[in-house]
């Protein structure tokens, strides 16, 4: 499995809509500073479910919204499409491409409740589909595949259960276990009956 392409719009600063397309092998990508090198892969993780507004340098989720320049206004809506290419059948039940999509609206004062809506191959889904979905791949929130500034550091300076779950993704048993602390939940709130 590798990531065919991006597609931004209205994120961050990237206001038009703007392709980044992805062969096999390596891509670098280059430019001055503040230039958006780091929006894009921070465009990468919002569409794959990170719910850290902080971890995307912001305060509350819209603010990964376009916010304006003083050339032009502020725009109330981002999207960010994922796709990747599955042709290899990595991922077990999923087609020879997957496009993942995240959309935002601003909402004024609600700002801080938003968190988006999610489509895998166009369908609406849960946070919790695309959670399942890469869960174990590598792929997932807190997974290794993308590692930005200061994440080493922040690794290497984590607690040992923080580091626990960074092996256990690693190793492919964090679903056994998230799976196996939802239905013990569930059987807790189960009624005995005698
Ligand atoms: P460096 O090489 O210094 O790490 P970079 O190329 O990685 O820089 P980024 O950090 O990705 O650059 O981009 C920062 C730029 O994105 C800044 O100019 C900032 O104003 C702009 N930016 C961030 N969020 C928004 C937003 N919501 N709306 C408009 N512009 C934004």
């Amino acid at each position: 499995m590798y990531l065919k392409s991006i597609e931004m719009q209205g994120f961050k600063s990237f206001a038009d809509k703007t392709q980044v397309v992805f062969d096999k092998g390596v891509t670098a990508v280059v430019g001055p500073n503040g230039s958006g090198k780091s929006n894009i892969t921070e465009s990468l993780r919002w569409a794959l479910g990170e719910s850290s507004a902080k971890s995307l340098r912001g305060g509350k989720m819209p603010d990964v919204i376009f916010a304006g320049t003083e050339v032009r206004k502020a725009l109330n809506y981002a999207e960010v499409a994922v796709t990747l290419d599955n042709s290899d059948g990595f991922i077990a039940g999923a087609g020879e491409t997957i496009r993942v999509e995240r959309h935002i609206y601003r909402n004024g004062d609600n700002d801080y409740l938003i968190d988006g809506e999610y489509r895998i191959d166009g369908k609406k889904v849960r946070l919790r589909d695309i959670h399942d979905l890469f869960m174990d791949t590598g792929l997932g929130r807190d997974s290794f595949s993308i590692i930005s500034q200061g994440r080493v550091e922040a690794i290497f300076n984590a607690k040992p259960e923080e580091r626990r779950a960074i092996f256990e993704e690693a190793a492919g048993v964090l679903k056994y276990k998230t799976r196996k602390k939802e239905t013990e939940s569930k059987l807790n709130q189960t009624p005995m009956s005698s």
